[in-house]
């Protein structure tokens, strides 16, 4: 690695790059073609090109892929989750899931987090490193692969804060929605965050036509910091401004993730609340009875302290949904599947 990630390249960029080899345009075209539309893991594969060029290319550019692991598949629900080695050693997880409307993947975009949040696995270990524009995009790539199954739906809410990689996701955006690479829509790529302010600003000014989910998981400044360390950064009010621009710019309605922790966020009051903060926001709430991490003890609230609780919600007008759990019996929390893996290895390395 240190040379270029040839898959990291937007067309544009490939084509510039291509033609100042002294290559015709339409080469790029072709190139562009067997790394995003017939998803190719190397240079070899792309029989149409000439060997020389193909050599050249590999001088030039790195062309990393991703390696299959594992691959757990719920007899449930169909519900998949995939375990990736990146080219250094680390590990990641990806989940393909399966609904009425098609197929949606759950990517990572960082080998693991330095968010901290109290209540996810994925942060414990902190932050590895981020992903590559080309990382990000090849757990998708790797999955309609593996399943033979085309994915419609792509959601960025596996390990890592998004936002704390901007310009690597945007990158991975533009690629994963232009029309000569899989061409996923828009309006089918949710970005989960944490709530970094400011590139929430820069995300909405770019204007695209993606939802963005804000994970909330309180009513209150002061609740949000025993959950979530970032709320030490950011006021709670600017998240909420930064959301409202985002609506601004871009016309699509937030989502709000809340976890609902036994005993700590679960209460009518929250939920009383949570409605006045949201009063004036076109949103949508979505609410996750939290998965429980065994290195932490937060507990489930009971089903019918989730239902009143979305109830009460829905008595001050706001729309929530409780979120379906998806391959219950290969699940376990965000995350887990990774840290086991790792925690293996290290016991086998001593
Ligand atoms: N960093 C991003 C995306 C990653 S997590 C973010 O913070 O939004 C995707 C969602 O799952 C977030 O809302 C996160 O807070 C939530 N989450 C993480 N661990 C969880 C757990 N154990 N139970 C329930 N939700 C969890």
């Amino acid at each position: 690695m240190g040379k270029k990630e040839i898959r990291s390249l937007t067309f544009e960029e490939l084509a510039g790059e291509i033609t100042a080899l002294g290559e015709k345009a339409f080469r790029a075209k072709q190139l562009y073609k067997w790394m995003h539309e017939e998803l190719a893991d190397s240079f070899d594969e792309m029989t149409n090109l000439s060997k020389e060029l193909r050599r050249t290319l590999s001088e030039r550019y790195d062309y990393t892929h991703l390696e299959l692991v594992e691959r757990k598949i719920s007899s449930i629900d169909g519900t998949e989750k995939y375990l990736f080695r990146l080219f250094d050693g680390n590990v990641i997880e990806s989940v393909l899931m399966r609904y009425h409307h098609g197929n949606s993947v759950c990517i990572s975009s960082q080998a693991g987090c330095r968010m901290g949040c109290r209540f996810c696995a994925s942060t414990i270990g902190g932050l590895t490193r981020n992903l590559l524009p080309s990382e990000m995009l090849d757990q998708i790539y790797q999955i309609q692969k593996t399943s033979g199954e085309r994915v419609s739906n792509v959601v960025v809410m596996g390990t890592g804060e998004p936002l704390d990689n901007y310009e690597n996701l945007l990158r991975f955006l533009q690629l994963l929605t232009d029309e000569h690479g899989l061409h996923i829509s828009q309006r089918n790529v949710t970005v989960s965050t944490c709530g970094i302010v400011e590139k929430i600003r820069a995300l909405a000014e770019e204007r695209m036509q993606i939802t963005l989910a804000l994970s909330l998981h309180a009513s209150s400044q002061e609740k949000r910091r025993q959950l979530m360390p970032i709320a030490h950064k950011y006021e709670l009010q600017d998240v909420l401004d930064a959301c409202r621009y985002y609506f601004e710019c871009t016309g699509r309605r937030i989502t709000f993730e809340y976890s609902l922790v036994g005993g700590v966020n679960d209460t009518k009051q929250d939920a009383k609340e949570l409605a006045a903060l949201l009063a004036d926001l076109n949103c949508h709430v979505n609410l996750i009875p939290v998965n429980p991490v065994r290195e932490r003890s937060f507990v489930q609230p009971d089903r019918s302290v989730v239902l009143a609780f979305q109830k009460e919600l829905g008595r001050y007008g706001i729309n929530a949904t409780v979120r379906r759990e998806m391959g219950r019996d290969i699940a376990g929390a965000c995350g887990q599947l990774r840290k086991s893996y790792m925690e293996g290895q290290e016991k086998k390395n001593g």
